[in-house]
């Protein structure tokens, strides 16, 4: 058995980033930039109207009390682009985002003018610029508009497209299968039968990933019989880059998943940490050639699972999609409640967490067993005690890892 910040360690130094690819702004919402963009137009591209209304030589207003009158040229709507310069007493109507005309230098709004015929009247004087937006004004030529290393979010994919990308250079998102084994598991929407129980881990496992980020190539269920398991590893490690297994890491008669990983050719990192949910979790690596896949088993209990994802794997797969911020956000909190448990092993206790003023608070759940998934629903956080702790009493500080989703 290996302590938690060990094993935390050791999957951490393998997480690299797996390559770049070229992808579709859309597809690449929640992944790194892996090229700085520099932008090859201004934005806007010419000189457009803020307002609908009309373009106009300023110096042609004039102020409080008298009129301007302005011999009406042309009407454009945006997308045209009206050609000749404007002259002296004339104006061209214009809606917002249109180009404003040469000549023109500002653009008054039509609630403030009144038509009439081919002439449009100004009720006061306008400054040089009002309701214009210059070229560049946004993004000026050459601008960087996207760093390497910047997660790429909605507006950052709204900005490349602004700039006429459509396509970014992005770290690779790690490809994973995942595994279920068990033979007594039963698919949710079917009739449950003697014996059996409802799969819950596909659907926890299957969320989770998303939420990470990566990939998911596939899930299978496998029954526990080394023969399919082997098969199953092997067919899963020719695509993928993570291997996620469900359930039978343990030490039963039918906790094969340590032999199928070694009959695979699979070396283990490590497999047992002290840490209570999820001692028996293991990881391997499966090389193949320069590359690897590597192996998460994680043992079957749906606390177990949940909570190892959350502490191992989903650091692992952000670090490998070239994500700086991997590790889950933590706060200190006081615990509202004595807790007590045996020493050895750090122990994950599900809290719900409230704050007075600065200070947080992590309430202990209810039940904690790793068989329990009811709690899980109600935890904002995994709270921190630490392996050679034996009873901690309420008030003491502790760390907790938020589960923000
Ligand atoms: P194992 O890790 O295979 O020994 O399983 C530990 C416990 O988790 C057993 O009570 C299993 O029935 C349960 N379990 C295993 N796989 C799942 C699953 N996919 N969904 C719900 N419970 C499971
Ligand atoms: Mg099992």
């Amino acid at each position: 058995m290996i302590p938690y910040e060990k094993a935390r360690n050791l999957v951490m130094e393998k997480a690299q980033v797996l390559g770049k690819e070229k992808v579709k702004l859309l597809e690449a919402l929640g992944s790194v930039a892996a090229e700085e963009v520099r932008s090859k137009i201004s934005v806007p591209p010419f000189r457009n109207s803020a307002v609908d209304g009309y373009a106009v030589r300023s110096e042609d207003t004039v102020g409080e009390g008298r009129l301007t009158r302005l011999k009406l040229l042309a009407e454009q709507p945006a997308g045209d682009y009206y050609r000749k310069k404007l002259g002296r007493g004339q104006a061209v109507k214009v809606m917002t985002g249109a180009p404003v005309p040469a000549g023109a230098d500002a653009v008054i709004p039509l609630e403030e003018t009144e038509e009439d015929d081919d002439f449009v009247i100004l009720k006061r004087q306008f400054r040089r610029g009002e309701n214009v937006r210059a070229a560049g004004e946004d993004v000026a030529k050459g601008t960087v508009t996207i760093k390497k290393g910047m997660v790429l979010k909605p507006p950052h994919l709204g900005l490349l497209a602004a700039c006429g990308f459509n396509k970014i250079m992005v770290y690779r998102k790690p490809r994973v299968v995942v595994l279920i084994t068990g033979n007594e598991l039963c698919r949710p929407g079917e009739r449950l039968k003697p014996g059996k129980i409802y799969d819950s881990n596909s659907t926890i496992l299957q969320a989770l990933i998303k939420t990470s980020g990566a990939e998911l190539l596939g899930l299978k269920w496998v029954r526990d019989e080394l023969k399919s398991l082997v098969a199953a590893l092997k067919s899963a490690a020719r695509r993928a880059d993570i291997i996620i297994t469900s359930g039978g890491v343990s030490v039963g008669d039918y906790d094969l998943v340590k032999t199928a990983a070694w009959r695979t050719g699979a070396r283990e990192v490590f497999w047992k940490v002290a840490q209570k949910p999820a001692k028996p979790l293991a990881f391997y690596e499966l090389k193949k050639g320069r590359k690897s896949t590597w192996i998460f088993g994680l043992p079957g209990n749906p606390g177990a699972i949940m909570i190892s994802f959350v502490e191992y794997v989903w650091p692992f797969i952000k670090k490998c999609s070239g994500l700086k911020d991997f590790w889950p956000r933590e706060v200190e909190a006081e615990l509202t409640a004595p807790y007590k448990k045996k020493r050895g092993r750090l122990n994950f206790v599900r809290v719900r967490l409230s704050q007075t003023g600065n200070v947080w608070q992590a309430t202990p759940l209810g039940q904690q067993e790793s068989g329990i998934i009811s709690s899980l629903a109600q935890t904002d956080g995994l709270a921190l005690i630490p392996a050679e702790a034996d009873l901690m009493p309420e008030g003491t500080r502790v760390k907790v890892h938020l589960l923000d989703w």
